[in-house]
């Protein structure tokens, strides 16, 4: 399956000539000449932990998420200047490794389409053209032409949910033809974790969709008011330009001011606050922070779920990667108290896209399916109010992504990504 098995010698003779000094930091853009991404087999506990010392002393960072029912492959991305002592350390342990990905910086600058991020492919004023991954402020000009265009603009409106750490303010976008106030409510987030940009796309796609197609959707929007948040993590979105792998918001750590970042998706109030898979390492990236909802981003993420607790019928939680339909609880591996609605649900999803684009995707309890993680925004909604709650990770699989291609989708696959996942969201709101 992987190319090119390395044992240490022959990997520290083939590199050790080409080293460069860089001052990247593991989520650097600018460092990633030279970074390669890596897998090694979880085999068992011990291997496991060595590589969460390796990525405690941020010489590593975990590119994917580790499956609990089967032995994992665990990629990882290691940047130039650490590529020696990493191959060492993992020979002294005896640890088999494969380099995956010998050229991240080519696949980065394909995803872009050049060395201009951001910058080509979309309208000064008008829709959506998704052909390549639109900057907060764009999104942000979009949304207004949608809200104010006459011809659209009777059902669409604009909300802010509250103020990110830098003050960007966290917008959210209303569908509700008929103004009625009292309609079930479909909540969509996107954007928590700003690494996993096909998210806010997707989310993108979907407000392109209710304001400028909005007959083809009555189906959901005659029943349903739908609210969406993009981008829920703007900060952090902005700051992916230039660090492609980050994936918390950008506030500075008091105890310890070399880091940043807290991941807004470990700090809700929900199972023991800092539990298991989360760190109270605020230099690591899965840090949950001071205490719940130390952050704005999360803040303003509760404050716009208690505002609609009393008719919110679905949360959607978007995320990217594994095509992972998933469902409460992520704090423990109790099944929840729906967890079979949850699951014939998921599995109506999953099967129209099966359906539609044979692609499969793995239905379960997020503690279950991965590792438990406590503190995440849909156990917290679940937890108050919402009748049904779902984080969907989005294409490709692992083995698909094999790493570095989970982050990195190519923009001509933005269309077909969001369209097919709309349409499994669709049949599963229509299910049962
Ligand atoms: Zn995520």
């Amino acid at each position: 399956m992987f190319g090119l098995l390395i044992t240490g010698v022959f990997f520290i003779g083939v590199v050790g000539g080409q080293q460069n000094a860089s001052d990247a930091s593991l989520s650097s853009a600018q460092g990633y000449e030279g970074s390669k991404v890596f897998s090694s087999v979880i085999a068992n506990d011990r291997i496991y932990h060595d590589f969460l010392e390796l990525r405690s002393q941020r010489k590593i960072a975990f590119l994917n998420d580790l499956m609990r029912e089967k032995t994992s492959t665990l990629y990882f991305l290691v940047l130039q200047e650490d590529v020696v002592m990493v191959g060492e350390r993992l020979q002294a342990l005896g640890i088999p490794f494969y380099v995956v990905e010998e050229d991240l910086q080519s696949l980065l600058a394909r995803e872009n389409g050049g060395p201009q991020m951001f910058s080509n492919g979309l309208l000064e004023d008008g829709p959506f053209d998704l052909i390549s991954y639109p900057s907060y402020a764009q999104i942000l000009k979009h949304i207004d032409f949608y809200v104010k265009d006459p011809l659209r603009g009777k059902h669409v409106s604009k909300f802010i949910i509250g103020e990110s750490y830098q003050g960007r303010p966290i917008v959210g976008v209303r569908f509700n033809r008929g103004h009625s106030e009292d309609k079930a409510v479909i909540f969509f987030e996107c954007g928590i974790h700003p690494r996993e940009w096909i998210s806010i796309t997707t989310c993108a796609w979907m407000i392109h969709e209710f304001s400028s197609n909005a007959a083809k959707y009555r189906d959901i929007l005659d029943v349903y008011e739908v609210r969406i948040v993009p981008s829920a993590n703007p900060d952090g979105y902005e700051y992916t330009k230039t660090h492609r792998f980050w994936r918390g918001n950008l506030r500075p750590s008091e105890k310890n001011p070399r880091c940043k970042g807290v991941d807004i998706n470990r700090n809700f109030d929900v199972g023991e606050f800092c539990g298991p898979g989360t760190s109270q390492d605020p230099c690591n990236e899965e840090y949950c922070g001071d205490s719940p909802f130390s952050e704005p981003e999360s803040h303003a993420l509760k404050n716009a779920i208690l505002v609609v607790q009393d008719r919110l019928h679905y949360y959607i939680s978007l995320h990217a990667y594994g095509q992972l339909w998933m469902y409460p609880h992520s704090y423990t591996t109790e099944d929840a108290k729906d967890h079979e609605r949850f699951h014939r649900k998921a599995s109506a999803g999953a099967r129209a896209i099966r359906e539609m684009s044979g692609k499969n995707y793995t239905v379960g309890p997020i503690a279950q399916t991965l590792y438990a993680v406590t503190g995440s925004s849909v156990d917290w909604a679940y937890e108050h109010g919402a009748r049904n709650a779902f984080v969907i990770e989005l294409p490709p699989t692992q083995a698909e992504a094999r790493g570095a291609m989970g982050f990195i989708v190519m923009p001509d696959k933005i269309q077909s990504i969001a369209q097919s996942t709309f349409h499994g969201i669709r049949a599963m709101i229509k299910s049962d």
